[in-house]
């Protein structure tokens, strides 16, 4: 896990009175945030001086996380965020692998010189840019990596209540609420411990998934009933969200998370594929069940990457040029992606 540095020099880095940076990716999920703030209540405890920093907006079901209200969204206030990113003495990568995840951070913390430590859980981590890395792809999220980053420093007496709710967060939405990336006893092992520090589960599920506005839920409807294209031969279900349709239902970020699992529902299907326009691009979000890498594919054809059963991309706004693409690539991947899975 520790694959670049050693932990007395870690240890020495955050052991107080300093200036420290916490970040993660763009679009933040719940990992994202899960980990921030595990790792903020963590580091505070040890009397520094720390600061939440993300890129752009989060949804607002996070909203109800200890100290939640006090991450800095970089858009909001890029010159407090410059002001506080120039003083750091250290700097904290959460739950990304290459500094480009940053989007309108990256090129202000690529310009800082203090010390970087990332802690993830993405395959092939930018090591020459980080002079610490705590990484493996061999866990359920990067909070999971938080708590063991934590034991591995002899502070494991220190994991309290908020602390456990950040890491609970992390791992019970990039498990997609334990039904994938979940087969390791450890993740148990941890999620029992944080249970004992007084998470409730019940509450958090409640919290982060039975909170959808009106809209959203009629949003889904629509994409499901409307927007869905299902492609027997690839195996493959799309969803098309544009604008428009994003206008209609008065979108709120947060809104589509979760959406381009449904379409996995259906037996036939091994890769599911959401397409927002957002921005002015198309944000594309794939999953896949089983062997197929959907990291692979977004790698190499659609400026991303991810996991091998969730990844991301982006493409320019041409959603015909886009489908076009897409269905020629699926001819070379046609036999990768017809099969059963059994047990
Ligand atoms: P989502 O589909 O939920 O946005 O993202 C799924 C996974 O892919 C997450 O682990 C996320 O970090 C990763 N991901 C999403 N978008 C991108 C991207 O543009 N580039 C890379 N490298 N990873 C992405
Ligand atoms: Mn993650």
């Amino acid at each position: 896990m520790l694959i670049k540095g050693n932990k007395s020099e870690i240890k020495e880095l955050i052991d107080s009175g300093k200036n420290i940076v916490l970040t993660s990716h763009t679009n933040p999920d719940g990992d994202a945030i899960g980990s921030l703030i595990a790792m903020y209540n963590y580091l505070k405890k040890l009397n520094n001086t720390v600061t939440m920093m993300v890129p752009n907006k989060f949804p607002e079901f996070y909203k109800w996380l200890p100290k939640s209200e006090d991450i800095i969204i970089y858009e909001n206030r890029p010159k407090h965020a410059q002001k506080i990113l120039h003083n750091a003495d250290l700097i904290f990568a959460l739950d990304f692998n290459a500094l480009s995840r940053l989007g309108v951070l990256t090129d202000i913390v690529e310009a800082t010189s203090c010390t970087r430590i990332l802690i993830d859980h993405h395959i092939d981590p930018e090591v020459d840019k980080f002079n610490y890395c705590y990484s493996t792809t061999n866990v359920s999220s990067t909070a999971e990596l938080v708590y063991s980053f934590i034991e591995m420093l002899g502070d494991e007496k220190l994991i309290d209540k908020n602390i456990s709710e950040g890491i609970y967060t992390g791992i019970v939405t990039d498990t997609g609420s334990f039904s994938f990336s979940c087969n390791r006893p450890e993740t148990y092992n941890i999620t029992s411990k944080l249970i004992s520090h007084g998470v409730d589960a019940q509450k958090i599920h409640k919290l982060i998934y039975d909170t959808f506005s009106e809209n959203r839920l009629r949003l889904l409807g629509y994409a499901i009933s409307e927007r869905m294209m299902v492609w027997d031969e690839y195996h493959t279900a799309l969803i098309y969200l544009s604008k428009e349709d994003l206008l209609k239902f008065n979108y709120q970020v947060g809104d589509t998370e979760g959406m381009v699992n449904y379409p996995l529902s259906m037996e036939k299907i091994n890769m599911s594929v959401l397409i927002s326009e957002k921005d002015n691009l198309l944000r594309l979000s794939f999953r896949s069940k089983g062997d197929f890498s959907v990291n692979d594919l977004c790698r190499k054809h659609f400026n991303g990457g991810g996991h091998k059963n969730a990844a991301g991309g982006r493409e320019a706004n041409n959603i015909d040029a886009f489908i076009k693409k897409l269905k020629s690539i699926l001819e070379d991947y046609k036999n990768d992606l017809d099969y059963k899975i059994s047990l």
